[in-house]
C-alpha cells in the first residue's frame, strides 16, 4: 500500500477522451490494491493556449515536476486550429516538458495480441510471440548538435547537422537498457552504425564497457540498416533494444507497424529523477489527438490505458498491478471487443466509453 501523485494533461481532441477511461482503470486498481493515488488535472496544449495563454503554464511545470509521474493524452489540433498565423504551437508544451524535466528515456513497448495477428500487413506467423521494447536516446545527437544551419559559403549553399554525443549521455541510456533487460529476457540489441560514425563507435564501446557489469545480459550489437530489416524478419528475436536519437525515432516508427493499429502502443519518457518508488516518468500513448475522430465515441482507449500500465510499473513501482491491467485489455480483445480502428468480420465494434467498462469488468473478474 503506497501514497502516490499523478499529475494528469489530457491535453486536445481525443486525448481526454482516452484519458478519462485510464482514469477509470486506476480508479478500479487502486480500490483492488488499497493504494491511495492522487490524481490533479491541468491543461496542455490548445486547451491551455486558450484558457492560459500558453501551451504549458508554469503552475502546471509546477504540479508536473512535484508528482511521482504524469499521465499524458496527446495535444495539437487540426491546420484549422494550428496554422501557420497562431503565435504558439500547443506541441511546444512536449518541448518544454522534455527539457525541463530531463526526460533522456524513451521507451516504446511492442507485444503482439494473438487475437490481432491478423490486422497486421505482416504475416501471423513472423508476428507471433513479438515483446520487446524500444529504448530511444531523447536529449542528444543529430536533432540538438550545433551547429545546425544552412549557409552560403562561396561554392554555393551548403547544409550542416552536427552529430554530438558524450560518454555519459551514452552511459545512462544503455545502462537503463540493461536494467530493464534483466527483469526482462536478459538480451540487449545495441544499434549503431559503427563501420561509418565515429559516435556510433564511441557507443559500442561504451556498450561493451557497461555489458560488463552485466554479465547475466547478453549483449548483441547490429548496425542500424541490418536492425530495420531484422525488425520485419525476426521481430519476436529482440527483447531489448537500445539507440540513439535519430535512429530511434526511425526504428520505433517501423516497430510500431507490427502491433497493427497505433491505438494499442504506449510510451514512456524516463528523466533523471528518481521517486519514491521508481523513476520519474512521463507517459503517453505514441497516437496524437485524432481530430477526425474526436467527440464521436469512436477513439480507441486501449493505448492510454497500457500507458497507464507503464506508469504504474516504471515511476510507482506496482508491477503487480500493471500486468493485471495489461491481461485485462488482453483478455478484453481475446473476447473480440474492438473499437473501429480494429474493425474486423465477426466481432463487435464498441466505442470508447464501452471499451474502457470492458476493461473495467475484465479486471473485476480476474479479483474472481
Ligand atoms: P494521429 O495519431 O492523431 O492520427 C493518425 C490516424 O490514426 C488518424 O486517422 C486517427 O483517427 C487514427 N488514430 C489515432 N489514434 C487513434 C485511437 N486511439 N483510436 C483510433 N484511431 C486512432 O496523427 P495525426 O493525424 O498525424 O495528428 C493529429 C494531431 O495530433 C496533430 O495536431 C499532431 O501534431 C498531433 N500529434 C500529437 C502527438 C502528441 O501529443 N504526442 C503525437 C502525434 C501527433
Amino acid at each position: 500500500m503506497g501514497n502516490y501523485t499523478i499529475a494528469v494533461l489530457p491535453g486536445d481532441g481525443i486525448g481526454p477522451e482516452v484519458v478519462e477511461q485510464a482514469l477509470r482503470v486506476l480508479q478500479v486498481v487502486a480500490d483492488r490494491y488499497g493504494h491511495t493515488i492522487t490524481t490533479q488535472k491541468a491543461l496542455v496544449g490548445l486547451a491551455a493556449i486558450e484558457a492560459e495563454g500558453e501551451a504549458i503554464s508554469d503552475a502546471t511545470m509546477e504540479l508536473c515536476k512535484r508528482s511521482d509521474a504524469i499521465l499524458f493524452g496527446a495535444v495539437g489540433g487540426t491546420q484549422h486550429t494550428t496554422g501557420p498565423r497562431s503565435k504558439v504551437s500547443p506541441e511546444s508544451a512536449l518541448f518544454r516538458l522534455r527539457k525541463e524535466l530531463e526526460l533522456f528515456a524513451n521507451l516504446r513497448p511492442i507485444r503482439t495480441v494473438e487475437a490481432l495477428l491478423n490486422t497486421s500487413t505482416i504475416k501471423a506467423e513472423v508476428l507471433r510471440g513479438v515483446d520487446m521494447v524500444v529504448v530511444r536516446e531523447l536529449t542528444g545527437g543529430i536533432y540538438f548538435g550545433q551547429p545546425s544551419e544552412i549557409r552560403e559559403t562561396e561554392h554555393g549553399t551548403e547544409a550542416i547537422d552536427t552529430l554530438i554525443y558524450s560518454e555519459g549521455e551514452i552511459e545512462r541510456i544503455v545502462r537503463m537498457a540493461f536494467e530493464l533487460a534483466r527483469g526482462r529476457r536478459k538480451h540487449v540489441t545495441s544499434v549503431d552504425k559503427a563501420n561509418v560514425l565515429s559516435s556510433s563507435r564511441l557507443w559500442r564501446r561504451v556498450a561493451d564497457r557497461v555489458a560488463q557489469e552485466y554479465p547475466d545480459v547478453k549483449l548483441e550489437h547490429l548496425l542500424v540498416d541490418a536492425c530495420s530489416m531484422h525488425l520485419i524478419r525476426r521481430p519476436a528475436s529482440f527483447d531489448v533494444i537500445v539507440t540513439e536519437n535519430m535512429f530511434g525515432d526511425i526504428l520505433t516508427d517501423e516497430a510500431s507497424m507490427l502491433a497493427g493499429s497505433m491505438g494499442m502502443l504506449p510510451s514512456a519518457s524516463l528523466g533523471t529523477r528518481k521517486t519514491a518508488y521508481g523513476t520519474f516518468g512521463f507517459y503517453e500513448p505514441i497516437h496524437g489527438t485524432a481530430p477526425d475522430i474526436a467527440g464521436q465515441e469512436k477513439a480507441n482507449p486501449l493505448a492510454a490505458i497500457l500507458t497507464l500500465a507503464l506508469l504504474l510499473r516504471y515511476s510507482l513501482g506496482l508491477t503487480r498491478e500493471a500486468a493485471a491491467i495489461e491481461a485485462a485489455v488482453e483478455a478484453v480483445i481475446n473476447a473480440g471487443y474492438r473499437t473501429e480502428d480494429l474493425r474486423e468480420e465477426g466481432k463487435a465494434v464498441i466505442g470508447t466509453k464501452e471499451m474502457g467498462r470492458q476493461v473495467v469488468e475484465a479486471l473485476a473478474r480476474q479479483q474472481g
